[in-house]
């Protein structure tokens, strides 16, 4: 079988072949991590934004959406603490002249050795069969209990040098795991130092005094500073929700994993605002909810898992990570975030306004506290690419690339294909599309062998091929094809739609 990492390369190409996703400025060989969607990408983009929007904001009574703008006055960014403190620590190996997050190299570390107790892990089970406890082997194995004695003398330090700034203990730390290049091979590195993740421009002309502003990092921010407008216009009631989906601009120093670390992406963000002393019923709600929504979409559940947060941000009380299992591994996906009521006191801070929402039954007025989903819409959909992504062997020793994307996600769910281009096929095929397109994505396909062309449906992940033959112009039937299990079946052309609807909703 192939390594993950050829998956990757190859869902990578796919991508790119099938016009799902393009590097940006390819033509002027790209600029890095930048990407452009294709096609289908946007089509699948959309299908995962939709779902997301209609998941909080239409089947929530209690929260509504905004739109807000990615420029944002400059003491946003003070009050919120991203000109200060929104930095990752970077280092550089002086041979390979690569850049790398501090932090991450040491995580990778964490993660190797992680592996090791895993492995350790499904040797004793392979060894002792039925009779394995593995609670107790990892609470008892002494090679085991040394991998955790190590994994958390290294956690001890990394996050109490992050804490504390000390980039020389990060450095230290590094040298001490004799951490090398993963390009060059060599222990030659430069000191650690801050970086500040976000990008600067300039409003007005120069003429006139330009100042400098930001490209927004999070749209979280846009939310916080309409608190006051959306509660105030809507009549909202604690607890109450404000969610938006637009993109977000990083500079990151690690940009070398496809669309799962981009420098300009996509997010997609709900805040809760509850009372003070709630939160963390509602954490809890908000954990399991985002759960059911990746579950909804039909990947299984063995792909996903959650990764409370050994480090808590000063002003969190909980936090934690959904992480999916990509080709690069189990990773962060979505971040779920019980921030008390640090945004709202610094805005009310800095601005001087109150943010404060008057509880009549309390009859009281507070700032809310607040919990937070925040999820990367690019990496949603990497998510589904790479689950998606499926090289089979058919019975007759042909091979074929599929795309399994769930039927509600796919770009187009019906292509529509007469057999041969003449006797009149070409006509009732343009009949069926154009009263299918009305409701559904559909697209007409006459070029080609009909297998050539259900190969190119299969390989962007269209659910149904749905083919005009001699038949259908004596009694109005087609055959429809499903994508996955590749069987056909005769259908009026009127059930067209409905087995379309069934296969949406399943
Ligand atoms: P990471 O630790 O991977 O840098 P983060 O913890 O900084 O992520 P958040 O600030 O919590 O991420 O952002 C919320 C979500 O936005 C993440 O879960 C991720 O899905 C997405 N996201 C963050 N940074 C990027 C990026 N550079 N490219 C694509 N998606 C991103």
């Amino acid at each position: 079988m192939a390594n993950n990492e050829d998956i990757f390369k190859k869902v990578i190409a796919h991508a790119k072949e099938y016009g799902f996703v393009f590097q940006s400025s390819e033509i002027y060989d790209g600029l890095s991590a930048v990407y452009d969607y294709g096609q289908y990408g946007v089509e699948l983009k959309n299908n995962i934004k939709d779902s997301w929007w209609k998941a909080m904001v239409q089947h929530h009574e209690n929260i509504v959406g905004v739109d807000t703008a990615i420029f944002m006055h400059p003491t946003v960014w003070k009050a919120s603490g991203h000109v200060d403190a929104f930095s990752d620590p970077m280092i550089d190996n002086k041979d390979s002249k690569k850049r790398y997050r501090a932090d991450v190299l040491v995580e990778d570390y964490l993660a190797k050795l992680e592996g090791k107790i895993n492995k350790e892990v499904s040797k004793a089970a392979k060894r002792f069969g039925d009779s394995f406890d593995k609670q107790q082997f990892i609470t008892t194995n002494p090679r085991v209990l040394g991998y955790k004695e190590k994994t958390e003398e290294i956690k001890k330090r990394l996050y109490g040098a992050m804490d504390a700034n000390d980039f020389e203990g990060i450095k230290t730390l590094i040298e001490d795991l004799e951490i090398a290049c993963p390009v060059s091979g060599s222990r030659n590195w430069t000191d650690v130092r801050q970086f500040n993740l976000m990008f600067a421009t300039q409003i007005g002309s120069l003429s006139e005094g330009a100042s400098e502003i930001y490209l927004r990092p999070e749209t979280a921010q846009g939310i916080f500073v309409n608190f006051l407008n959306v509660m105030k216009s809507g009549r909202m009631k604690v607890p109450f929700g404000i969610a938006q989906t637009g993109k977000a601009f990083r500079n990151e120093i690690v940009a070398r994993q496809f669309i799962f670390r981009m420098r300009e992406f996509e997010q997609m963000e709900m805040q809760f605002f509850v009372r003070p002393g709630e939160e963390l019923k509602w954490f809890e709600y908000w954990k399991e909810e985002r759960m059911k929504w990746h579950l909804s979409m039909g990947i299984p559940a063995e792909n996903y898992r959650f990764h409370d947060h050994d480090k808590l941000a000063h002003y969190a009380n909980a936090a934690t990570d959904i992480e999916f299992n990509f080709p690069i591994g189990f990773k962060e996906l979505e971040g779920i975030h019980s921030r008390t009521d640090f945004d709202l006191n610094a805005h009310q801070e800095y601005s001087g306004k109150k943010l404060q929402y008057f509880d009549p039954e309390l009859d009281k007025s507070y700032v809310p506290y607040v919990v937070e989903t925040s999820i990367g819409l690019d990496r949603t959909f990497l998510a589904v690419l790479s689950y998606s992504f499926t090289e089979e062997k058919l019975e007759d020793g042909s091979e074929r690339v599929v795309m399994k994307i769930p039927p509600v996600l796919a770009p187009i769910k019906a292509a529509i294909l007469p057999l041969v281009r003449k006797d009149g096929m070409p006509e009732k095929a343009r009949e069926i599309m154009d009263k299918l397109k009305m409701d559904y994505m559909c697209q007409y396909d006459e070029k080609d062998a009909i297998g050539r062309r259900y190969r190119r449906q299969d390989a962007i992940g269209t659910p149904y091929c749905i083919t005009v033959d001699h038949q259908t112009l004596e009694d109005n039937t087609v055959t429809i094809r499903e994508r996955d299990s590749m069987k056909q079946e005769r259908i009026p052309i009127e059930e067209i739609a409905q087995v379309i609807a069934k296969r949406l909703k399943a």
